[in-house]
């Protein structure tokens, strides 16, 4: 059976959005294997988001995953890596649909452009081996 990584983002948990997520999760038969309130640091935050550091926005993504604790974890389940990325929906609020996390819980980015989106999951076989390693250590994979 497949394995993901995800992210219970800061937004998400100081707005109380814990348990509907991890109600989802469970409701769709996946199993939580790894659960844990963390505090990202910039420098995980720069190997989790490698293909990002570069963009002009990194600055604020690293801001947005710093402002509080998040709730990281690994699900397993059959396909659980493009179905948990289809639960949640598109990476822009603003183009996410009614049915997915992000578009029943997010709002459009506001005027400072920054995307609070309450989840992350990783979006492929290779992130979701490097996620899992890098948060969780390699006894996780
Ligand atoms: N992000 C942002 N502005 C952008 C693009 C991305 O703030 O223009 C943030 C957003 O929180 C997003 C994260 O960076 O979830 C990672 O971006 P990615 O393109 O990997 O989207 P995801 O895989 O989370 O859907
Ligand atoms: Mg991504």
């Amino acid at each position: 059976m497949e394995k993901t990584f995800f992210i219970i983002k800061p937004d998400g948990v100081s707005r109380g959005l814990v348990g509907h997520v991890l109600h989802r999760m469970e409701r769709r038969g996946f199993v939580i294997e790894r659960l844990e309130m963390r505090q990202a640091t910039p420098e995980l935050l720069r190997e989790h988001y490698a293909a990002l550091v570069d963009k002009p926005f990194f600055p604020k993504i690293e801001e947005y995953m710093t402002s509080g604790p998040l709730l990281a974890g690994v699900i397993k389940g059959n396909r659980v890596i493009s179905s948990w990325r289809t639960m949640m929906g598109a990476t822009n609020p603003k183009d996410a649909l009614p049915g997915t996390i992000r578009g029943d819980y997010a709002q459009a980015p506001g005027d400072s452009g920054g995307i609070f989106n309450v989840v992350h999951g990783s979006d492929s076989a290779e992130s979701a081996k490097k996620e899992i390693a890098l948060w969780f250590g390699s006894d996780a994979l």
